[in-house]
């Protein structure tokens, strides 16, 4: 155990760890299971095309969801874009600052606009007021997002689309499995879309799913994410490919099989950053509503700089010469991105002070109690010397060559 910050292994110290602790492990589940889902893949010779194992991927997708219709697609990106594509979205698109550059390179990328609204200055959740004042004749859709592991305000959010005539989309990448006053996220709004990517708490190494209880938007996604091919096998409508592959089918289905367990085990992890980081000033766990149900995917720490001494990106600095790679979950927000910023760019105030303060901890599967001991041992000996680290690191990056 480090005693002083001489052991920090950023000051010379040994790592904390030999074998890099990272937010985003895989959560591949049953190995074995996977490797005989792919030889019957592979005795098949089905590889694509609504394959018998997406099919079963998207039925069990569903059921989680709690859905009528699941269309599983080759990542959540192009999954958003078949959502508003299929709802004939046009115009400017409402959505939070505070989300990864996907939500807004989806719409962007389809030639519709982004517009960023602000968030809640404790969840990260979009604002419906705030989306409300960002509401013209050219707003086509607002696209929600749920962030680490709580659902939007959906109620809000849902009856503010309907009255102003508005698509409701939402991107629920982080949300698998996690609930509103109970309900869970998937049947909210005309769409939401789901990622399984290789960081994501289910994984199809890439994968998405557009899952609804709308029949006629469902019917539309489904066509169009086979090149518009309608039943008869002719192109109906303007479509593109975003089909999943059973070989991702056969992961996302075994990654699946472990869900449950990942969940409980990523529970118990929470729980223990937060009772081992109570106390420490400047740090603060992001709590999660008890009484709702969550993957709880993502650890997520505000650092508050004037307090501990050191600030988050401070902070990630230390923890990465220890082999942990901490993560700025979402820094900067979307509106000052290259792509998006405008010349001089709002101030977006919250999601700024969001994006400046958290950082994402590891966790998932391959992280144990001992890690997250280890990780918080250094946390508290960095907090505990917050000035004289902040001091030295501030040095460390000015010193002339
Ligand atoms: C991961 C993620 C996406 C993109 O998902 P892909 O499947 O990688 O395209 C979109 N939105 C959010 C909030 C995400 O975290």
């Amino acid at each position: 155990m480090k005693r002083t910050i001489d052991d920090l292994a950023l000051f010379g110290g040994p790592a904390a760890f030999l074998n890099t602790v990272t937010v985003g492990r895989p959560s591949i589940g049953d190995r074995a299971r996977f490797e005989s889902r792919m030889a019957w893949v592979l005795n098949n010779e089905w590889l694509t095309n609504s394959g018998p194992l997406v099919s079963e991927f998207e039925a069990e997708v569903a059921e989680v969801a709690g859905v009528r219709h699941c269309v599983a697609t080759s990542n959540a990106t192009v999954g958003l874009q078949l959502a508003l594509h299929a709802a004939g979205v046009r115009g400017e698109v409402i959505m939070p600052a505070m989300t990864f550059a996907a939500t807004p390179h989806a719409a962007a990328w389809i030639g519709l606009e982004p517009v960023f609204c602000d968030v809640d200055p404790v969840t990260g959740l979009v604002d419906p007021d705030d989306v409300k004042r960002r509401i013209t004749e050219r707003t086509g859709a607002v696209v929600g997002v749920h962030l680490w592991g709580q659902v939007a305000p959906v109620d809000e959010l849902d009856r503010l689309a309907h009255e102003h005539g508005l698509t409701m989309i939402y991107d629920a990448a982080h949300a698998l499995g996690c609930t509103r006053d109970g309900r869970r996220a998937g049947g909210f709004g005309d769409a939401e879309v789901f990622s399984f990517h290789a960081t994501k708490v289910v994984t199809s190494f890439e994968g998405g799913a557009l899952v609804t209880n709308d029949d006629t938007l469902a019917a539309r996604a489904r066509s169009m994410h086979n090149f518009g091919l309608g039943q008869g096998g002719q192109v109906e409508l303007m479509g593109t490919n975003a089909k999943m592959s059973e070989s991702s089918a056969a992961m996302g289905l075994t990654s699946l099989d472990a869900f449950p367990a990942v969940c409980e085990h990523n529970r118990l992890n929470h729980d223990l950053y937060a009772g081992e980081l109570r106390g420490v000033k400047g740090l603060r766990v992001h709590e999660l509503d008890g009484e709702e149900s969550s993957n709880y995917q993502y650890v997520i720490v505000s650092v508050d700089g004037a307090q501990t001494g050191v600030d988050r990106d401070g902070i990630i600095a230390v923890l990465a010469a220890e082999q942990v790679v901490a993560k700025p979950y979402f820094s900067p927000p979307c509106h000052l991105m290259a792509p998006y910023r405008a010349d001089p760019p709002p101030r977006i105030e919250n999601a700024e002070w969001l994006a400046s303060q958290v950082v994402a901890l590891p966790t998932g599967p391959a992280v144990s109690s001992e890690d997250i001991r280890r990780i918080c041992d250094v946390l508290r000996l960095v907090v505990a010397n917050g000035e004289q680290v902040a001091g030295r690191l501030a040095s460390a990056t000015s010193t002339p060559t």
